[in-house]
């Protein structure tokens, strides 16, 4: 059985294709925003979002250190200004990814929190192209995120199916709250 990060990343890299837009909605340290920006290739373009300027300029340093900063922009702002941010964007944008929660080595109040993270979400369905897809990794040991789960799994057993076909992916008899996935698939 594939484990959950590596199924994250074989979803993105299933629905990315040279020349296109991919968007890292929580950049952290960088590491998805480097793995989509190769994923788009030279032609390609990478929007990732942070709110923490220690998270933006980790990001920057790893996409310069690996020469691909040219197609990556880094947004020091909420992911719920995304659709703002993307709409002169002229290629298709067909991937994106959310790792919920805080960012591991640093401020463990500054989480991501359910109603950025549903705006953020909601505008994403707008914006993408269909047959698109959102790959949420979400990480419910800490308080804060057992509530922003509760939220996010309550909006997208919402969407209508013929929308937006939503996936939930992860090992069920693991100890600690293991992450898991939640996939929307864009429809129409
Ligand atoms: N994928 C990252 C990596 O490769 O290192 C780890 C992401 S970490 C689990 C979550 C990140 O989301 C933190 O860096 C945090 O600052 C950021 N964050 C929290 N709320 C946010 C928001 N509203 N918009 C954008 N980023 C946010």
């Amino acid at each position: 059985l594939m484990r959950v990060l590596p199924f994250a990343k074989q979803l993105l890299h299933d629905h990315i294709e040279e020349g296109q837009v991919a968007i890292d909605m929580t950049a952290g340290n960088g590491h998805d925003t480097l793995f989509l920006a190769n994923a788009v290739g030279e032609t390609g373009h990478v929007y990732a979002f942070d709110i923490q300027s220690e998270a933006v300029a980790a990001t920057k340093a790893r996409v310069e250190k690996s020469g691909v900063s040219n197609r990556v922009t880094v947004i020091h702002d909420s992911h719920d200004t995304v659709q703002a941010v993307v709409e002169k964007e002229a290629r298709p944008i067909t991937a994106a990814v959310f790792n919920l929660g805080y960012l591991p080595g640093s401020d463990k109040s500054i989480t991501t929190h359910g109603n950025t993270t549903i705006a953020a979400l909601s505008q994403l369905l707008d914006v993408m192209a269909v047959g698109g897809v959102i790959v949420i990794v979400i990480y419910h040991g800490h308080e804060s995120g057992k509530v922003e789960r509760d939220e996010v799994l309550h909006y997208v057993e919402s969407l209508d199916q013929k929308q937006a076909g939503v996936l939930r992916y992860g090992f069920i008899n693991q100890v600690n709250h293991p992450p898991f996935i939640v996939a929307i698939e864009k429809r129409a």
